[in-house]
């Protein structure tokens, strides 16, 4: 587990705390004992309120120094705004600038005087898990100097007289996961490849998920020849992983990742700047571990796969070549153009798999697959491409609901018309890769679901950010974590609403 936030949880303040944090409503209404507290100190806290700029918006920070009668050398107000305006991810958001104000000014322990919640929309317990996963998100932090660590360690007292444990520990699973994700992404391939990628699974099968890793060998038996010729140019054959968490008994959600560890393109070789994310390309398959880590720890009482295409996409004389027909596990055979477009490749052969293997309830598979869909959507969406409605509108609301967003684009059997291949039963890629890539790439992984109600979530761009972002510093995101957790929660136990 990640290092407990919680150090204590008590029922009162202790007198001689150093540090003390404070919530209060944009209207400056505070509970019952953070306005004790301001009496002590002969109004000074709300008195220093007034200063704040703004209307006190939720996330709002106000740090009174050595206030008067206190023993505290500071009280810390962090605003949640108007009750009838804050949501959960706003929760989490101020959870975060709390956690962000802290670091600035180079506090490590502080008491969370957690009451004055009565007015909010969401439950206390709720309020208070939220605002801790902020807390956890925004102190994640990423080194591999093991003699010089910059860490930011957050120590906390949760003073507060009764706590519902649940959505503490949900929100401390979840934080779990979306660090572990972010640590994978943000892994270098020198040190998270094919070869040793299963080798930082460990707190899945700590969590009691089965991990299973199908090697070279396995997938030659299998027919899994696409992502075997993506895979062939590096000296780190390919993998796939399944992992198992069986929460629940029926047949099982899948989740379908794409883990290219690094891509250079192949022989269409990246210029240096287009390659210099690559470590990256795993973030589809990064999202399905901490996705399933989040829920195991949560003993979720739901039947999930997670099924990861491992490779790297590298050159050299036996990488593949455009103009190479590969047959897939499926026996369909693809005529490669673009090496570079290898996610497809790996995509086809994993999809099929879990298709056939499982005969999943639904299938969803996240890739960080083409540059169309960043440079039509932006940093703001990611693309969601689904054959089924209520599929994609849950989707979509847990989406909004945890502020990782996306905009649903067309699945349709016209862009087919681009896949036709005069030798082979599809070609990888449309005519022209700058017209319209992320719907075509779309209709070529349609065909490998094999009729399963599926969701293809193109998450390009998401995984790695270069600067620093209120929930995260720049680096891996964990994309993609909290949406899944959020909607595979909400199918309810059994997936009975899936
Ligand atoms: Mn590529
Ligand atoms: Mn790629």
């Amino acid at each position: 587990m990640t290092p407990s936030l919680i150090r204590d949880h008590r029922s009162d303040l202790p007198d001689d705390a150093p540090v003390v944090v404070l919530f209060r409503w944009s209207a400056g209404a505070s509970g019952a004992r953070a306005a004790a507290l301001d009496r002590q100190t002969g109004g000074a806290i709300l008195r220093a309120c007034t200063a704040a700029r703004g209307d006190g918006a939720a996330g709002t920070v106000v740090d009174v120094l050595a206030p008067p009668g206190l023993a505290a050398r500071r009280v810390i107000v962090l605003s949640l705004g108007a009750p009838e305006a804050l949501t959960a991810n706003g929760a989490v958001l101020a959870g975060a600038a709390l956690a962000g104000h802290l670091e600035h000014v180079g506090e490590t322990a502080a008491a969370l005087l957690a009451e004055a919640f009565d007015d909010s929309p969401i439950a206390p317990g709720d309020l208070v898990a939220n605002l801790l996963l902020g807390m956890r998100l925004r102190n994640y932090r990423f080194a591999m100097r093991p003699k010089a660590v910059l860490h930011h360690d957050l120590s906390l007292t949760l003073v507060a007289d009764a706590v519902d444990p649940a959505p503490l520990h949900r929100a401390a699973a979840i934080a779990e996961g979306v660090t572990l994700a972010r640590s994978l992404v943000n892994l270098p391939a020198s040190h998270l490849n094919p070869d040793t990628f299963a080798d930082h699974l460990g707190p899945l099968r700590d969590a009691g998920i089965a991990v299973e890793v199908l090697d070279p060998a396995d997938l030659e038996r299998l027919g899994m020849q696409a992502i075997l010729a993506v895979g062939n140019g590096s000296d780190r054959k390919p993998r796939v992983i399944v992992l198992t968490w069986a929460g629940g008994p029926g047949a099982p959600l899948a989740l379908v990742g794409k883990g290219v560890c690094f891509d250079a393109g192949g022989l269409a070789i990246k210029t240096g700047p287009q390659m210099f994310g690559m470590k990256g390309d795993m973030g589809g398959a990064a999202a399905v571990i901490g996705t399933m880590l989040a829920l195991a720890r949560q003993k979720a009482q739901v039947p999930v796969v997670g099924v990861l295409g491992v490779a790297e996409n590298m050159l050299s004389g036996a990488s593949y070549k455009p103009g190479d027909v590969v047959t897939t596990m499926s026996g369909r055979t693809v005529e490669v153009f673009d090496t570079d477009c290898e996610g497809r490749m790996v995509l086809a052969d994993v999809l099929h798999y879990a298709a056939t293997r499982f005969a999943p309830r639904a299938i969803v598979d996240l890739a960080t697959l083409t540059y169309s869909v960043m440079r039509g959507l932006g940093h703001v969406f990611a693309g969601l491409f689904a054959t089924h409605d209520p599929l994609a509108q849950g989707l979509l609301a847990a989406g909004e609901a945890t502020g990782e967003r996306f905009w649903r684009l067309p699945l349709d059997p016209a862009y087919d018309e681009s896949l036709r291949s005069a030798i082979a039963d599809l070609r990888q890629h449309g005519r022209d890769l700058e017209d319209g890539d992320a719907p075509v790439a779309a209709a070529f992984l349609r065909h490998f679901a094999e009729g399963r109600p599926w969701v293809h979530l193109d998450i390009a761009g998401k995984e790695l950010i270069d600067a620093d972002r209120p929930l995260a510093r720049a680096g891996g995101q964990g994309f993609g974590v909290r949406l899944l957790e959020e909607w595979i929660t909400g199918l309810g136990p059994g997936l009975t609403r899936l």
